[in-house]
């Protein structure tokens, strides 16, 4: 244990962190013995520390976790743990990120890792000021417009698109680590990847969700050879609590460890990067070292929505997170969600609506407003978005043709084509709020479950690229989400913090692609309309709609409103929605909320 010298932890916490250290060997025994590998793997998260067992069955019961001081909540309980460490050990919510993000990368490493891009939205309790920080994916500067379409200009097959090189932007989560720690960091840099580079070494016992996704993408994954061996050692999917260790990634976060985000951006692991891109056998992309050196993470002001006397705010483009939840909550601003309540069909019809509407105006107008003109605060300016809730009929859906986009104030003319690109779900969110009042709210990715698949120097390389649009016009128009070099994809991701009279009150965000909007605009209402506690807010099943079609959590109650829904005029559906919520409720004490549908946990004390 190098991370933090004993005398400076709790007798409580150095027993915690020896024991994520002794998990490894337990985990494997357990799951050698047991029949079920879920159940296996539970119990081994159990041994990590009492108060991770006491947070997994806080979870189990529907409850949120409370705290005084500090919490964390993220997609696994090692990190999350790791998070806590440091926390403990008085870091701040910046510090105690740096270490949650280098052990999801390690465990979780399909979802997110140093690979990808993230964004996130911090609280400085000092300054009481909000910032947002942009690690996205850069597209390659020898990338054409074209890069997803074939000879004929036909866009290409999804997958066709994803797997391989051609897909692989220049990282982010790297320089957007350093930079945040730079910015609010208390500890030194190089011990808080300690705990991710000890569990490298010591190995991690598996998750039944890695295994899964092993098992199901075996295809995918085998086409390049050190993916294949890392996760199908001697041929075989990595199982459920077996002990993995990954030395190459513990090598590179030590090089990190020394030379920081530098040490990744420039020098041996760069050129590796670029080698792996341009090499990939079949689909070769085109990243270079000079896309690598001289990426930057951008500040940005944060986009902010008055919505039931809060502040609702996030990240501003390149994402349409925060623009799209804020504009359906606006739109929502004068419906009495309080009075007609969860369990009307109503409602959700009205929550459906406002965001098919937003849906149109996203597929319109967002993307890197670095590179396209858009009306950024245009959209969610409350004249226009009352005008669109002019729009809805209580108790009857949209036709088709009336959710068209609308024509908010902005200050060029110019005219887009509508996109829908295709955006499957992987990623990962992380809600911190350390013992000084510092909140920080961050979602991170390396886009589809595994990326690009290709993997170098123990993480897998992101395939975000593809979240542009694969045609770049549409009916003689130009689309604003086509690639261009140097541009950031458009993404979805929305880490959020609610602000009430100047304070943090919340931080939520979710992964799921595009559905994440859905995801954080419904668990905000349950929050603040239906006063649901940060864990109620985040099992409540899900119904989510986009471009249409209804989306309804199968096997729960929100499959209930089907009929009602589609008497309403809905297309319905029935579907796993697999959101990966992670909340904090910051009042009188913390309240933490962690989405059963993931493995994830919060803690605090
Ligand atoms: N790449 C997506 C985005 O940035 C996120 C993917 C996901 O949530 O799974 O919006």
């Amino acid at each position: 244990m190098n991370a933090f010298s004993r005398k400076e932890l709790s007798p409580k916490l150095f027993f915690a962190l020896s024991a994520v250290l002794l998990a490894g060997a337990v985990f494997a025994q357990q799951a050698a013995d047991a029949v079920a590998p879920e159940a296996a793997t539970e119990g081994s998260f159990e041994e990590i520390s009492p108060a991770v067992a006491e947070a997994l069955a806080s979870k189990a019961a529907g409850t949120p976790v409370t705290a005084q001081n500090w919490m964390v909540a993220a997609a696994n309980p090692h990190a999350v743990q790791a998070g806590a460490s440091v926390l403990e050990a008085g870091g701040t919510a910046a510090d105690a990120l740096v270490a949650v993000q280098t052990v999801l990368g390690l465990v979780e490493p399909q979802s997110s890792g140093l690979g990808g891009g993230a964004f996130l939205i911090y609280f400085d309790a000092e300054t009481r000021a909000l910032t947002t920080m942009d690690g996205r994916e850069t597209a390659p500067l020898e990338a054409t417009p074209r890069l997803f379409q074939d000879d004929a200009g036909e866009p290409l097959q999804f997958f066709d698109a994803v797997v391989g090189g051609r897909s692989v932007g220049t990282p982010g989560t790297p320089a957007l680590l350093e930079a945040l720690h730079r910015r609010w960091g208390k500890l030194a840099w190089g011990p808080l990847l300690d705990p991710a580079i000890e569990l490298a070494d010591g190995g991690f016992a598996v998750s039944p969700r890695l295994a899964g996704l092993v098992e199901n993408d075996k295809e995918r994954l085998s086409r390049f050879e050190t993916t294949a061996n890392f996760f199908y050692p001697n041929g075989v999917a990595v199982q459920a609590g077996d002990t993995l260790q990954n030395p190459e990634y513990a090598e590179t976060l030590r090089a990190m460890a020394a030379g920081g985000a530098d040490a990744f951006y420039t020098g041996e692991i760069a050129t590796d990067i670029v080698q792996t891109v341009r090499n990939a056998p079949g689909n070769p992309g085109v990243l270079s070292t000079l896309d690598l050196s001289i990426y930057q993470v951008k500040e940005r002001a944060p986009v902010c929505v008055s919505y039931r006397a809060h502040d609702v705010c996030g990240m501003g483009p390149p994402s349409s997170g925060a623009l799209t939840v804020g504009q359906i909550l606006g739109t929502l601003e004068g419906v009495d969600l309080a009075g007609m309540g969860p369990e009307s069909a109503t409602t959700w019809q009205m929550i459906g609506d406002a965001s098919r509407l937003a849906f149109a105006d996203r597929g319109r107008y967002m993307a890197d407003a670095d590179f396209v003109p858009m009306p950024k605060m245009g959209l969610v300016d409350p004249d226009y978005l009352s005008e669109r809730a002019g729009l809805l009929t209580e108790g009857a859906a949209l036709t088709e043709d009336a959710v068209v986009p609308g024509a908010p104030d902005w200050d060029h003319a110019q005219l887009w084509a509508d996109d829908i690109s295709l955006e499957l779900p992987s990623t990962s969110h992380i809600s911190i709020v350390d013992s000084y009042g510092n909140v920080a709210s961050m979602t991170t990715t390396i886009e589809n479950g595994f990326g690009s698949r290709l993997m170098v120097r123990g993480f897998l390389l992101n395939n975000e690229l593809t979240d542009f649009s694969f045609k770049t016009h549409a009916d003689g128009l130009p689309i604003a989400n086509r690639l261009e070099p140097g541009k950031r994809p458009r993404s979805s991701m929305a880490p959020t913090i609610v602000m009430k009279d100047g304070a943090p009150v919340l931080a939520i965000g979710s992964p799921g692609g595009s559905r994440i909007i859905g995801y954080v605009a419904k668990s905000i209402i349950a929050h603040l309309d239906w006063r649901m506690d940060v864990q109620q807010a985040v099992d409540l099943p899900h119904l989510v709609n986009r471009f249409g079609t209804y989306d309804l959590e199968e096997g729960t109650s929100a499959a209930d409103f089907g009929p009602a829904l589609e008497e309403m005029g809905f297309e319905v559906n029935q579907r796993g929605l697999t959101s990966g919520l992670h909340a904090i409720a910051i009042g009188s004490d913390l309240q933490g909320g962690a989405d059963p549908r993931r493995e994830g946990i919060a803690l605090g004390e």
